[in-house]
């Protein structure tokens, strides 16, 4: 009799787990690889992931601007959700993100197959030993329900999708340090409290015809701390390369061609500015792996290859996350250290001269020339090819900063503190009034972009040199000291000659705006007296001759003497932001 219950016990467990397993059918695979699931439908299935396992958590890590809840999952073994706790246990913290792009929701079917198979594939679950995943199913939450089967024109699949930015237009993945978005906001937030070890952002390519089904971005260009860099180079890439290519997901760098879809050009890499996520991962001392499915693959492919590469990355830091835990500890001690402020600070990078041969995996194409436009355009067989191409993978940093001990924010641009506020950055505001010695820039032949960027009107080119002045500083003025974990993050807000910082976003554009005039009979006779002086007269023929549409232009002539006389605006095209480098300031 006992041997009856205890069999008609473990039938109608297998009958639960078999029903539950059921209903944890992802929507794409119901669709039988076609579809992705909605807002809605996706967040039901994350609460009912949560519901059928206490190791499944669910959560809401803010609000995006149409009032939508930004979805979050964590798997945890021991039911943790609280990052301070599970740093404890040792468990390294992967954090994986999807549709920050919502047109691209290849990272967010294969993350859910991927909670799911935590409960229902022990060799999965195991995956879990070492390791607890937080996932952003949906990202851009607002975004993905601008549903269209129209919105990615060059890509196979789903039958429909969300919209490339937020529901102000807005790319969150230009938006890392200016962090003007609530979702950036919330996602740094979230960043901060549970500080990843390993960050995952998933997307779908655009651009050539290649046999690749999943292109990576890794920050081992120069960017990172050197003992982070090379962990990526030699325990994370090879280990990751060796298991896709042998579960048939070969997969390659992600590149540029040199000359647009021009393969036999060669290819180029980049460093990513800290604009983009993994970019901006890399300045925290994260390393952060960019996931481009491709996107002429069918739907089922490209997702399969994201859910392939997220399961290698969970082995390797099963295995190697305690070593990848150890040197970020370092890297984030040594960004606080006077030894790091004193190493001129790259800020930006351009490939070099120097190019490898490395075998490609491309398409056939033609040239063709277009009746319609007379353009030329790329036409890509059906065949594979077999190329070997320069690959142009030597960056060299093209900008430096000296990083002072302190930088200082006058009270007038307090604007800048909510975003310090953001990136969870430590300051301190002075309670009196003061003029310090400080250093800082004076910009010329200044030009501002032409179209909008994000809403902004972008800083696109501009010459500077260090000066020093005496800053007036008032009561309220924010001090930023150096010696913290964030100085990197600092260092891109602050530096100039970041392509991700404040002012090349135009923060600062009213500061390169002449502000008062001269009238002509005013000008006409200064120009005439100043003349006189062979300095001024030397500078201005200096000018004549290199500048050959100045003459031609009367007003720029008399103003010229304007800005060149007693009357100049001495504040103009000056960097309000000061760099102290010695001393101690306090509050
Ligand atoms: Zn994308």
């Amino acid at each position: 009799m006992k041997q009856f219950y205890l069999l008609c016990n473990m039938l109608f467990a297998v009958t639960t787990l078999f029903s539950q397993n059921n209903k944890l059918i992802t929507f794409f695979e119901k669709s039988n690889y076609l579809e992705t699931p909605r807002y809605d439908s996706t967040i039901s299935f994350c609460k009912q992931l949560a519901k059928v396992s206490a190791i499944i958590h669910y959560a809401s890590f803010g609000e995006s601007p149409e009032g939508r809840e930004l979805p979050l999952l964590i798997a945890d073994k021991d039911k943790l959700t609280n990052p301070e706790l599970i740093k404890k246990t040792g468990r390294a913290i992967l954090l994986i993100q999807a549709c920050i792009h919502a047109g691209e929701p290849d990272g967010k079917d294969a993350g859910l197959m991927l909670f799911r198979d935590f409960i229902a594939n022990p060799e999965i679950s195991k995956l879990l030993n070492n390791v607890t995943v937080v996932f952003i199913p949906i990202y851009s939450v607002d975004g993905h329900e601008r549903f269209s089967a129209y919105n990615r024109i060059n890509q196979n699949g789903p039958k429909e999708m969300g919209w490339r930015t937020n529901a102000n237009n807005l790319n969150l993945n230009r938006d890392y340090i200016k962090a003007e978005a609530p979702e950036t906001k919330a996602w740094l937030t979230l960043f901060n409290k549970w500080n990843p070890d390993f960050f995952i952002d998933c997307h779908v390519t655009d651009g050539a015809d290649y046999i690749y089904p999943l292109t990576y971005g890794l920050e081992i260009n120069g960017n990172m701390d050197s003992k982070l860099t090379n962990w990526q180079k030699n325990t994370y890439l090879p280990y990751v390369t060796n298991a896709m290519e042998k579960a048939n997901y070969p997969i390659f760098p992600y590149v540029s061609f040199r000359e647009w879809h021009d393969i036999e050009s060669g290819l180029e890499s980049w460093v990513t500015p800290p604009l983009l996520s993994q970019g901006y991962t890399a300045i925290a001392n994260c390393p952060g792996l960019l996931i481009e499915t491709h996107m002429l693959k069918d739907y089922k492919t490209r997702v399969f290859a994201t859910y392939k590469m997220l399961v290698y990355t969970l082995e390797v830091l099963n295995n190697s996350g305690k070593e990848l835990m150890q040197l970020e500890q370092a890297a984030n001690d040594f960004s606080s250290t006077e030894k790091f402020r004193k190493t001129p600070f790259p800020l930006s990078f351009e490939y070099s001269k120097d190019s490898v041969f490395i075998d490609f995996k491309g398409k056939e194409f033609t040239k063709e020339i277009s009746d319609l436009s007379g353009g030329l355009w790329f036409k890509f067989g059906s065949d594979y090819k077999d190329y070997k191409l320069p690959y142009f993978n030597n960056l060299k940093p093209t900008s430096f900063a000296q990083l002072p001990e302190y930088y200082i924010v006058p009270r007038q641009y307090a604007f800048i503190e909510e975003i310090l506020k953001s990136h969870n950055i430590k300051y301190f505001k002075i309670n009196y009034d003061t003029t310090l010695s400080a250093n800082t820039y004076k910009f010329k032949n200044v030009t501002l972009g032409t179209s909008s960027n994000e809403g902004h009107q972008k800083v696109q080119s501009f010459e500077m040199n260090i000066i020093t002045l005496n800053l007036k500083l008032i009561y309220g003025s924010i001090v930023i000291p150096m010696n913290q974990e964030k100085s990197k993050i600092i260092a891109h807000l602050l530096e100039p000659k970041s392509p991700a910082s404040l002012l090349q976003w135009g923060y600062f554009n009213s500061i390169f705006e002449q502000k008062e005039y001269g009238e002509s009979y005013v000008l006409e006779p200064l120009a005439i007296e100043m003349l006189k002086d062979s300095s001024i007269k030397s500078s201005y023929e200096k000018e004549v001759k290199n500048n050959p549409n100045f003459p031609k232009d009367s007003y720029a002539i008399l103003n010229w003497f304007y800005t060149h006389s007693k009357y100049k605006d001495e504040q103009q095209n000056i960097y309000p932001i000061g760099k102290v480098f010695n001393g101690k300031i306090s509050n």
